[in-house]
């Protein structure tokens, strides 16, 4: 049996499905969760479903929380956009009878799930998710749609990415066939307060370029500082962005730091591959979009010291 239609049986047969995303969720991991959800209502009105983990703001009464371990033991986990099982945002993961992984990272350790269905070569998990439906000749609402699309479009960068496809394109049509308003997402997830757009401003002014490398440490106390209902967390560290299109940088990084005393990092450029170094530092990811953890910020010469690395093996070739 082809790992669709086997994947496609066990959401059938399973008496409750629990979907999980990553800790730190964008809109790829949210619209991932909401998107199957929605599709799985769409085509199994009656099965029983619960989200995990860390909401969205804007749907929180579809999310549970506590869920009655007698219910987590006779579930099926689908977890979303998750490439290791270490961050899969769901408490008690370990209890559930069968897990369905569904993502398009790098396999870096081995697969998770019962069933892995793994597309690396796609942009979002949205896309992978999209195309299982359509295999399978699933209906897709409106509401699932609009859901899909958003980690489309975010996880591409407004299609600007190398791994947008034609594939990538192919399920833009089909999702905006199902007459979802591409200008009203647009706006809900670009739409800035002059909060964010300042820390952007301030970010840039007072990050550090050297040899191609562009990155900027931020603290505890801009934690403080800058993040609240004007700029939330996520949006506060995709500010990384902000160096992405300068000619003189090559790769960039933002080091952030985390609830447990860790440091995030994250890393991206256009042209060389920084995964390597990712996976190195306990992270991973894509080949130009990365993220890493860091105990403390004495790591930060080890990590430019690889990064300068490859942007020289990369000159010599
Ligand atoms: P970030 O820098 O957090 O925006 O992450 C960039 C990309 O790398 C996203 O696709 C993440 O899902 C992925 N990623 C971030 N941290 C990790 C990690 N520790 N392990 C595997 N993938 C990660």
């Amino acid at each position: 049996m082809i790992l669709n239609e086997q994947v496609e049986l066990e959401i059938k047969d399973a008496k409750y499905i629990i979907i999980a995303k990553h800790q730190s969720p964008d809109w790829d991991a949210f619209g991932s969760s909401l998107g199957l959800y929605h599709l799985i209502k769409d085509n199994f009105p009656n099965k029983e479903i619960f989200l995990v983990g860390e909401p969205d703001e804007y749907n929180l009464d579809l999310w549970s929380k506590n869920l009655d371990i007698n219910i987590v033991k006779e579930s099926l986990l689908i977890t979303v956009d998750t490439a290791n099982i270490e961050r899969v945002d769901f408490d008690q993961k370990k209890y559930v009878s069968k897990i369905i992984k569904i993502d398009h990272h790098i396999v870096y350790e081995n697969n998770f799930g019962n069933y892995n269905l793994v597309l690396e070569n796609t942009i979002a998990c949205c896309e992978v998710i999209t195309l299982f439906a359509l295999d399978r000749k699933w209906k897709i609402s409106q509401i699932a749609a609009r859901n899909l699309y958003k980690g489309l479009i975010t996880d591409s960068n407004r299609f600007m990415y190398e791994g947008t496809s034609s594939s990538t394109f192919f399920v833009a049509a089909t999702l905006k066939e199902t007459g979802i308003n591409i200008q009203e997402i647009y706006s809900e997830l670009y739409m800035r307060s002059f909060q964010c757009a300042k820390w952007n401003a301030h970010v840039l002014l007072n990050s550090i370029l050297s040899n191609g490398i562009i990155y900027y440490v931020a603290t505890n106390d801009e934690h403080l500082e800058w993040v609240n209902d004007d700029l939330k967390f996520e949006q506060w560290k995709s500010v990384v962005d902000v160096f992405n299109n300068i000619k003189e940088v090559k790769i960039w990084m933002l080091i952030y730091p985390k609830d447990d005393g860790t440091f995030g990092v994250s890393l991206r450029s256009n042209k060389y591959s920084i995964v390597e170094v990712a996976n190195k530092f306990n992270g991973g990811g894509h080949r130009l979009a990365s993220g890493a953890k860091i105990k403390n910020l004495d790591e930060i010469p080890a990590i430019l010291n690889e990064l300068h690395k490859i942007i020289n093996e990369g000159e010599r070739k």
